[in-house]
């Protein structure tokens, strides 16, 4: 099963690709999380992109792409994957599409969530995320059980960096001008499926298993 979920920042592509790539026993590909560690650890490439991260922009394709590619050739995404914002860019999906159609492959489907992009700024700068699990809350409409703490590992949840109102203003447009296009590219290839992300999760969640499920048995061939 290989999906990609598309959206601007804040539409839930981490809340539901976690989920997802349980459900069809997939690794779950988020570049941003990747990158995220990078930073931690304080590795090369983390000290290449932190300027690009803080402030909203995209890390250059020939960086994302490379690690992406490392990340493919790992073993466990020999069935599939389920990719969180990646591709972001025309160049990114276009080599994505080359690399899997030099390997036999091709993308089963892509989900555009779509949220209006006054509720996402609202939605990000609420957000808090554990940072050793990666769980996602809400302060409102998904708060921890105790104030400040992750549900499953009782870590201190972190308001991220770039979870802030400039920077999400600069994300938003960063995402207009840069992956919006994206939409165009897969529809023409007639892999895209749209769900409203302005829902409750739980809704969000049973339209993307009513979508994802005809694919996955039909993926069985090449699982
Ligand atoms: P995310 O967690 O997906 O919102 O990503 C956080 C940040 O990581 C983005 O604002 C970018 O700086 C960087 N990033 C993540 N994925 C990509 C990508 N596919 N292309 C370029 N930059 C990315």
């Amino acid at each position: 099963m290989r999906l990609v979920l598309l959206g601007p920042p804040g539409a839930g592509k981490g809340t539901q690709a976690g989920g997802l790539a349980r459900r069809y026993e997939v690794p779950h590909i988020s570049t941003g999380d990747m990158f995220r560690e990078h930073g931690q650890l304080g590795t090369p490439l983390g000290l290449k992109i932190a300027r690009f991260m803080q402030s909203g922009q995209l890390v250059p394709d020939d960086l994302v792409l490379e690690m992406v590619e490392e990340r493919l050739t790992r073993e466990d995404a020999r069935r599939g994957f389920v990719c969180d914002g990646f591709p972001r860019t025309l160049p990114q999906a276009e080599s994505f599409a080359r690399r899997l159609a030099s390997h036999g492959l091709a993308l089963d489907g892509v989900v555009l969530l779509e949220v209006p992009f006054q509720a996402l700024i609202r939605r990000l700068c609420l957000r808090r995320v554990c940072p050793r699990c990666g769980a996602l809350y809400h302060l409102e409409d998904r708060p921890p059980r105790q104030a400040g703490l992750c549900d499953a590992d009782g870590s201190v949840l972190l308001h991220r960096e770039d979870d802030h109102e400039e920077i999400i203003r600069e994300r938003l447009e960063v995402y207009q001008q840069q992956t919006a296009p994206l939409v165009a590219f897969y529809e023409k290839a007639t892999l895209l499926f749209r769900v409203d992300s302005a829902r409750p999760v739980e809704n969000i969640r049973a339209d993307l298993y009513e979508i994802l499920d005809p694919l996955y048995e039909r993926s069985g061939d090449t699982r």
